[in-house]
């Protein structure tokens, strides 16, 4: 059995007394609904040691950060290290997001790149994947994502394999308010989990939780979760409100 995740990419929102604010609010939502599910909050790096020290505090969520720089150290001004995100101990980090690959040109091998190093410090990616709508249209959006999948993580042995999770984030839902069918949406995860399946085996396949995201909200959330191949989501926009969050979470319990 798969314990599903829900993650929140707060993006490049809220200052610094409205994220402190959230999170309180996250932590006190968590702690009256009690949801049966892994939590994790992906603020903006400034805010990601306030965040950690109130997960440390409170035991009840994760904390992952929105990106990470491939390399190990030096001169890349203004980037942040997978070893700088592990001393502060953030344990997941989101990879591939669609507005990194959009407006930072972040391709798959950059992004292979990315996932072996946090790997190397036990920071779990959540590598994200997912087609523009063009490509839907196109019915090409097998093809992208198989190819996603295939340059993004088939460097990897089984063991690193293990620890990955992956978002399953069309590109046309993303803050459109669009949200995919809980049907269209399944048809892709089982995708995924059967290239995981073909290339890593049956047991690596069946562990893997692959999160849909994508306009995903308190009132969908039941109807996507409830699918065979969702283990929950990664949510933007409701992710910024906690009553929002928290019922989503409490969903993803069930
Ligand atoms: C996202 O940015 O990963 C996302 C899913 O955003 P939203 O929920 O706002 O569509």
């Amino acid at each position: 059995m798969r314990r599903k995740i829900v993650a929140g990419n707060w993006k490049m929102n809220l200052d610094f007394q409205e994220a402190q604010d959230l999170v309180e609010n996250i932590a006190n939502l968590c702690e009256d609904k009690q949801p049966d599910c892994d939590i994790v909050i992906c603020p903006p790096y400034l805010y990601l040691e306030m965040v950690t020290d109130m997960a440390d505090d409170t035991q009840l969520f994760y904390v992952g950060a929105q990106n990470v720089n491939e390399n190990e150290s030096g001169a890349f001004t203004g980037e942040v290290s997978a070893k700088m995100l592990d001393s502060l101990g953030t344990n997941f980090c989101i990879v591939g997001h669609s507005e990194r690959r959009k407006y930072f040109n972040e391709d798959n091998a950059v992004l292979a790149a990315k996932i072996s190093k946090l790997l190397q410090y036990q920071i779990v990616p959540i590598y994200c994947v997912g087609e523009v709508l063009e490509e839907r249209e196109a019915n090409t959006h097998f093809d992208v994502i198989k190819k996603q999948v295939e340059e993004g993580l088939f460097h990897l042995d089984v063991a690193d394999m293990e620890n990955i999770v992956i978002a399953y984030e069309p590109v046309w839902a993303i803050g459109t308010g669009k949200t995919a069918t809980p049907a269209q949406a399944e048809e892709v995860h089982k995708f995924i989990r059967t290239l995981i399946a073909e290339k890593y085996g049956e047991d690596i396949a069946a562990q893997m939780r692959i999160l849909y995201g994508g306009s995903c909200n308190a009132k969908n959330a039941a109807d996507l979760f409830a699918q065979p191949d969702i283990d929950g989501g990664l949510i933007g926009g409701a992710s910024l409100k906690a009553e929002d969050f928290i019922s989503i979470a409490v969903q993803a319990s069930k």
